[in-house]
């Protein structure tokens, strides 16, 4: 996603200047109280130019893309989008906080794996993300965790071993590529 340059009236396609810290996308968010800066503050930092300083917060990563904030604001902001450039600006800039880098992995293995298959392959998406996770950083309590969750998952019918690719997974790239910007990949693999 292109972000526009600091200080611009318009952040990812949003107005944000028209965002005049009323605080109602803050007193509707359920995580607002475990955020490191709540969503109007958030939103003030983007106004000010200081994109960089907004996107090394943890709270944009917490965001759970509910649309609370979106569907409250009386200025039309459009919050999630705001939120979802950040994260592409933390991820491209590498300033997201060292301990949720985690979040940024899984979010690349959540979505190579779509590009890939055109549907979650549950068990694809585990393997890639353990495996880059523990190459990040060594860590084999990370690596391990929730492991044993997985049979308690598959009795309930939450964890599958087997999933099918989407028929059309053509149409999965040229739906990657018009949100990326980039060409279509022929998705034959
Ligand atoms: S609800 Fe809208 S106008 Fe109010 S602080 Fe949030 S983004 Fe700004
Ligand atoms: S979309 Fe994110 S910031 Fe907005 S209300 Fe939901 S959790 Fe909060």
């Amino acid at each position: 996603m292109e972000v526009t340059p600091v200080g611009a009236d318009k952040f990812a396609g949003t107005s944000i200047e028209n965002c005049y810290q009323c605080g109602k996308c803050t007193a509707g968010c359920p995580l607002a109280d475990q955020m490191d800066v709540t969503p109007n503050q958030l939103f003030r930092l983007v106004q000010l130019g200081e994109v960089e300083k907004a996107a090394r917060c943890g709270a944009i990563w917490l965001c759970v893309s509910c649309f609370t904030c979106t569907g409250r604001c009386p200025q039309s902001v459009e919050c999630v989008e705001i939120i979802d450039a950040l994260r592409e600006y933390a991820a491209e800039h590498d300033c997201a906080p060292p301990d949720l880098q985690r979040i940024i992995l899984f979010q690349k293995a959540f979505l190579d794996n779509i590009r890939r298959n055109g549907r979650i392959n549950e068990l694809e998406l585990i393997r890639d993300f353990k495996t880059k996770g523990f190459l990040q950083d060594l860590s084999l309590p990370l690596l391990m965790k929730d492991a044993l969750l997985a049979p308690k998952l598959m009795q309930r019918g939450k964890f599958h071993l087997t999933s099918e690719k989407a028929k059309d997974r053509e149409l999965v790239g040229r739906i990657f590529a018009r949100c990326t910007g980039t060409h279509a990949e022929g998705a034959t693999s």
